[in-house]
């Protein structure tokens, strides 16, 4: 699903950072991994890299079966649409909007008919817990809540391929356990699943741990 080999982030500046410095992995389809370390060490720059929300200055990216190096645009947005979901410690739900229609919109660029939007929209909603909620906007829900519909607008087109940064950072002990047993629940149902957390109770619960420190991959 996911390979880096010797994959390197520069940012310039002064001085330039070495956000990600020679990280080579590999995530195989099922997995369920944590990215671990200190806030700095380059865990977000290499999610985004995963994500083919960014790209390496050096090395080779490889997800999903594509060099992302390979692909233009039209591409990289196509494989984001089609095949990556996103999950992020600050929900980004369009506040005034229903969570039927915050998780719609996780398929605006796939061409599915509204009508269809809304019905999976409705399906997702249930697969995490929330067909009671369907009306609701942002503000009349927990915070819990917020991230599983955040959760569901991420899976709503059944992506291979589920990234989250930091789901829990914004969530109370109790509602980041249920997120956390949500991506369990995903993951046993086929969803190849990563997840920054510097959260070290969290990480101890998933099968496997990658560690980084200054832009390395040292566990
Ligand atoms: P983490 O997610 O582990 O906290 P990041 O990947 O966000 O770390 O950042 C890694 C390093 O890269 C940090 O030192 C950060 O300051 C730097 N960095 C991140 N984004 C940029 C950017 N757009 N421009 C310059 N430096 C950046
Ligand atoms: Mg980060």
């Amino acid at each position: 699903m996911v390979s880096l080999e010797n994959v390197e982030r520069a940012y310039g500046g002064e001085p330039p950072v070495l956000a990600c410095a020679g990280v080579t992995l590999t995530i195989t389809a099922g997995e369920l991994v944590a990215i671990v370390g200190p806030s700095g060490s380059g865990k977000s720059t290499l999610l985004n890299i995963i994500g083919t929300l960014d790209r390496p200055t050096a090395g080779v990216a490889r997800i999903d079966g594509h060099d992302v190096a390979g692909l233009g645009d039209h591409d990289l947005s196509a494989l984001r649409a089609y095949r990556i979901g996103f999950v992020f410690q600050q929900f980004h739900l369009a506040e005034g909007v229903s969570a039927v229609d915050n998780v719609a919109d996780g398929l605006l660029y796939t061409g599915v008919p509204r009508g269809v939007r809304r019905r999976r929209a409705v399906a997702a909603l249930e697969r995490v817990g929330l067909g009671h909620r369907l009306g609701h906007r942002p503000h009349q829900l927990s915070g819990g809540e917020r991230q599983r519909v955040a959760i569901a607008r991420a899976v709503v087109g059944d992506p291979p391929l589920l990234l989250a940064d930091e789901p829990t950072g914004n969530l109370d002990t109790a509602s980041g356990a249920a997120v956390v047993e949500l991506l369990h629940e995903l993951n046993r149902q086929g969803t190849t699943i990563v997840v920054i957390t510097h959260d070290t109770e969290l990480a101890a619960r998933l099968p496997r741990r990658i560690a980084v420190r200054d832009g390395r991959v040292v566990a």
